[in-house]
């Protein structure tokens, strides 16, 4: 039997499986093989990205001009909390994807409390939070593919992202496409691999043999969960929301402002994602089922869209329902699930792509060249994605804990101490006396570091009660403070308005990118 892994076989065609095939292919040198049902659609929606996602296309090599022109795309400069601390109107906080005007030259967290403590800490520290306001471009006309003045990710319409994928991976990449359903999954018999995946069986092409096969078939998680039988853990009883109504409405006019940022406002028993498009808003109410009804649900998602403008749907909400949790482990012999087939928890903070542009990259880089190598490589991605879960889980769950709203179950509930991990607790505790640091996220590659803790901690009103100790380099944090406001100012002046950027990379493009 030969041991060498030369052709990867990955199942399933929406973002997760598109991405994956095509960095593989990009970078592997191996032979990938996409596999997609013809009767199973992609889910449809994930709309909001992260920064990552520029690297990852710029890695892939597409071009950003043709990106945004096909996949409807806009820019996403972070997120914009609305009446998650009290609930009240003019309750608003922002967490933008910049990171604290001198980050890394120390901590700003005490100098910004004892001088600047009345204006929010986002403001202060960064000039996000205003061209977030004035629904500004993070870049100029002439600013290179994938370059930013400020740091910036995406809003894409998911349908069409994924048809943008296929056609790059197929016509550029060389990744073969095969529509086919996965009917049934054969493994090897003997040898020192029994177990082991050997081919998928399938309605229109037969057997398609592979030596890893990377199950990316969504929430029914048809090799690693349904195959294996390696369980979801359930988060459940940490993050409630268990359903979402998703929605897509027009602009009431043509030259309505972009958001930059994506806008979550909280309700009675959940919360109302807003993302702009050049052409449509895509809306989407996640709520718990133990908390509210669906009747509930979408009077309450009618109740915004009428308050933020109106605009006609363009279909009738679509309901999705999902079990929050991840699986106990996510690569099990030749399999490595990424994607929703490896879990899902509600898409506050919007980080379920990004987690599947880490897991792509750990196993482009680390990609055993053997079989005899690949159960060292699976306990490592095991362990790091374990790792990276359970800090997605913290980290949302913060947003709930800090919550001074008392006016229904579903946010009392979410304070309830059992509810709520114990390193999320400790983390707390530490903080009541000093300012979330990098010590306290230590490895590379966080999903959220110590400047998102304190854009959500400060955001949401919390406050430490230092010893009197002086700050870190007071008059630096000064220095570095003025300096945000001095830059706030030039790039209020300097950058042009979301949808006028976007009209000109739909006409002109932008220019070509830099060689990486
Ligand atoms: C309400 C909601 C909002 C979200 N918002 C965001 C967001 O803002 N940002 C973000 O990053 N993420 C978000 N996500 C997550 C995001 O949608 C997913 O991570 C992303 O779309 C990847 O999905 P996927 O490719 O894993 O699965 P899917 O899109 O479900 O694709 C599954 C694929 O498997 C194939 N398949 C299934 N069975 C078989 C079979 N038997 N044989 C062959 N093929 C098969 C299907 O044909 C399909 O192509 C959201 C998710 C939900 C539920």
């Amino acid at each position: 039997m030969k041991d060498t892994i030369e052709r990867v076989v990955v199942v399933g065609g929406g973002s997760a499986g598109w991405l994956v095939a095509a960095l593989l292919a990009a970078e592997s040198g191996l032979r990938v093989t996409l596999v997609e049902s013809p009767g199973v659609a992609p889910i449809g929606v994930g709309e909001g990205t992260w920064p990552t996602m520029r690297d990852t296309l710029h890695r892939i090599g597409v071009s950003e001009s043709a990106f945004f022109r096909e996949c409807d795309a806009a820019f996403k400069q972070g997120s914009r909390f609305d009446r998650w601390t009290t609930g009240l109107d003019g309750d608003y906080y922002f967490h933008p994807f910049v990171a604290p005007q001198g980050y890394g030259d120390a901590n700003f967290g005490k100098r910004w409390m004892e001088r600047y403590g009345d204006a929010p800490f986002a403001d202060v520290v960064s000039s996000q939070p205003s061209l977030c306001l004035e629904g500004r471009a993070p870049k100029q006309a002439q600013t290179p593919e994938f370059a930013g003045v400020v740091n910036y990710g995406y809003h894409l319409d998911a349908g069409k992202f994924g048809v943008f994928l296929q056609r790059h991976a197929t016509e550029k990449l060389g990744v073969e496409h095969l529509l086919a359903h996965v009917e049934e999954i054969v493994v090897r018999q003997d040898g020192p691999y029994a177990g082991d995946i050997a081919a998928l069986r399938t309605t229109e092409h037969g057997l398609v043999e592979g030596d890893l096969f990377i199950d990316c078939t969504g929430m029914r998680s048809l090799l690693l969960g349904q195959h294996y039988g390696v369980p979801l853990v359930s988060q459940k009883d940490v993050l409630f929301n268990d359903c979402a109504l998703a929605v897509q409405v027009h602009y009431p006019a043509a030259d309505t402002p972009i958001s930059s940022q994506t806008t979550s406002t909280a309700q009675r028993a959940g919360w109302i994602w807003d993302i702009g498009l050049p052409t449509r808003r895509g809306i989407g109410h996640v709520y718990s089922s133990a908390h509210t009804t669906d009747e509930e649900a979408l009077q309450d998602l009618r109740a915004y869209i009428a308050a933020t403008g109106g605009g006609t749907p363009l279909a009738e909400p679509r309901k999705i329902a999902f079990d929050p949790g991840y699986r106990e482990r996510f690569w099990h012999r030749n399999c490595v699930a990424i994607g929703l087939s490896s879990g899902f928890i509600e898409p506050l903070e919007a980080s379920a792509l990004a987690l599947v542009e880490l897991s792509a990259g750990f196993l482009v880089d680390d990609l055993p060249a053997t079989r005899a190598q690949m159960d060292i490589v699976a306990d490592r991605f095991n362990e790091t994605f374990l790792y990276r879960w359970e800090r997605v889980i913290d980290f949302l769950k913060l947003h709930y804990v800090l919550s001074k709203r008392e006016d229904t179950p579903y946010w009392n509930d979410h304070k309830q101490p059992a509810t709520i991990p114990q390193r999320l607790r400790d983390l707390l505790a530490l903080w009541r006396s000093r300012e979330p640091s990098h010590r306290d996220f230590p490895r590379l590659e966080e999903l959220f570091p110590a400047a998102s803790y304190q854009y959500v901690l400060y955001g949401m009103g919390f406050r430490s009660e230092f010893p009197a100790r002086p700050a870190d380099h007071p008059e630096l944090a000064d220095r570095h403070i003025q300096e945000a406001g001095r830059m706030t100012a030039r790039m209020l002046s300097g950058l042009p308005a979301n949808r006028a950027l976007l009209d000109h990379i739909r006409e002109r493009g932008l220019p070509p990118a830099n060689p990486q």
